[in-house]
């Protein structure tokens, strides 16, 4: 089974541990101060290629400003997942986004553990998905077994009806699943909790 190598590292990550240390400061629930605001602000600027209304900051995927010992400024960013064709046009966009506003010095370095998860995203994440018709993930990552149970009753983001059914593991992106509300007879897509 390819996703169990996923599955199993999610289960271990423990995101809200590293959510007090210094320079953690993402759409992860109780997120430190930031450092370097300037720096935050151009990273905000940043959209998601797949979906736009969805910057990345929103995302969770921005790790770390932070100073290294080289007085060198450090972008940590995590990929969504390992193979998502997004990960190269993010980290474009965050490059030209830094040269830009004056910090073509900044290093960006990926962070691949712990992994990304659906729960790093925003509340404000959460809020544009669904006004963009895209269900968020109605769930915390913890157990496998309850993320396909959670993702096989996800509400409709127009009706908001949970009697809805998965019709394909794969919606218009590889991170979305695509989804049908029998009560309004609405598609949509879903983001996957991963
Ligand atoms: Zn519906």
């Amino acid at each position: 089974m390819v996703s169990m190598g996923h599955e199993m590292a999610a289960g271990m990550a423990a995101p809200t541990g590293e959510a007090a240390r210094p320079g953690f400061a993402v759409g992860a629930p109780g997120g430190s101060v930031r450092e370097f605001p300037a720096v935050w602000a151009v990273l905000e600027q940043v959209a998601d290629p797949e979906i736009p209304v969805l910057g990345i900051v929103d995302l969770g995927i921005v790790r770390h400003v932070r100073q290294g010992g080289d007085g060198v400024l450090h972008v940590g960013l995590t990929p969504t997942y390992s193979g998502c064709p997004a990960t190269e046009a993010i980290r474009a966009s965050v490059r030209s986004a830094l040269d830009t506003a004056g910090f073509a010095d900044a290093v960006i370095e990926e962070v691949l553990s712990p992994p990304w998860s659906s729960d790093w995203l925003s509340a404000r994440g959460r809020q544009r998905l669904l006004q963009f018709g895209i269900a968020p993930p109605t769930h915390t990552v913890g157990s496998v077994r309850g993320l396909w149970r959670a993702a096989a009753t996800v509400a409709c983001p127009r009706c908001g009806s949970g009697n809805t059914e998965r019709i394909s593991e794969f919606g218009s992106t590889p991170c979305k699943a695509h989804h049908r509300c029998r009560a309004c007879g609405e598609p949509f897509d879903a983001f996957k909790c991963i």
